[in-house]
């Protein structure tokens, strides 16, 4: 069996980050394991609380899964500080896993910094060259990039900027701008659109980690990338079409076995 390696947060409503990737690994067939960054607590309203894990613990986790166990693919979400963004860059140079899908997590939809800004620098400069994706929405594209972002045509031109900032490729999700919801990736030589149907609700909790984590599930299964971009795209889709009603404010995305 295929494995895949989540390095996030824990959302205790299960929505989102670690427990939104290892569900879409469990769904999609892939073995699953995690390696926790910080734990949120957490609803569908609201992050009322977050308690960030030391780059000790955070070293001897990824040390434990890589010193045993082979890793198909790696998917990166919420890191919360510098000191782990650091300690996990450092820990990946030994280990050289491949494919890497960063997901860059700034802000979580009910605003809650689940970056610290003076993070920014470190995720640009230690970590986005090791990707061989990045999966920013167009708030953190911007936030990458320092400027806005808000026509098809700028997203092409951001997809080439971030690629020069370091990662293999880059997918620009478009799902904030109005209309129908178009995604832009270049892949290090050529653009891609990848669009899908805007599904209206608003059970969208987790959206972001589930598409990052499913694009890491079927390269690890072996697809190329722009063949995972596609499927993954498929299962966000399903997964947002039938999300679940749970709790008050956003509810989370739906998955299937
Ligand atoms: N909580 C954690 C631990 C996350 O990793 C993320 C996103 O990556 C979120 C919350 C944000 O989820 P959303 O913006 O879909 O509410």
């Amino acid at each position: 069996m295929k494995t895949a390696l989540t390095i996030a947060g824990s959302d205790s409503s299960g929505g989102a980050g670690i427990q939104a990737d290892l569900k879409t690994f469990s769904a999609l067939g892939v073995y699953g394991m995690s390696v926790l960054t910080a734990v949120t607590a957490q609803n569908t309203q609201e992050v009322s609380d977050v308690e960030e894990l030391s780059p000790k613990i955070i070293a001897g986790q990824i040390d434990a899964i890589f010193q045993d166990i082979d890793v198909d693919s790696i998917k990166i979400g919420m890191l919360s500080n510098e000191q782990a963004i650091r300690v996990i860059a450092e820990r990946l140079n030994v280990y050289r896993p491949y494919p890497v899908v960063l997901d860059p997590v700034m802000v979580s939809k009910s605003g809650y910094d689940l970056l610290r800004p003076a993070a920014k620098n470190a995720l640009l400069t230690e970590l986005l060259p090791m990707a061989t994706l990045i999966t920013p929405n167009l708030k953190e594209t911007e936030a990458l990039l320092g400027y806005p972002v808000t026509t098809l045509r700028e997203m092409e031109e951001a997809a080439k900027a971030l690629v020069h900032l370091g990662p293999r490729a880059a997918l620009v999700k478009g799902g904030h701008l109005e209309g129908e919801a178009v995604d832009v990736l270049f892949d290090g030589t050529d653009l891609h659109h990848f669009s899908g149907e805007r599904v209206q609700t608003k059970n969208t909790h987790g959206t972001g980690c589930t598409l990052s984590s499913a694009i890491a599930a079927f390269m690890a299964k072996g697809r190329p990338l722009a063949e995972a971009v596609t499927e993954a795209k498929c299962y966000i889709q399903r997964a947002i079409a039938e999300g679940l009603s749970i709790g008050h404010g956003h509810g989370p995305t739906h998955h299937f076995h």
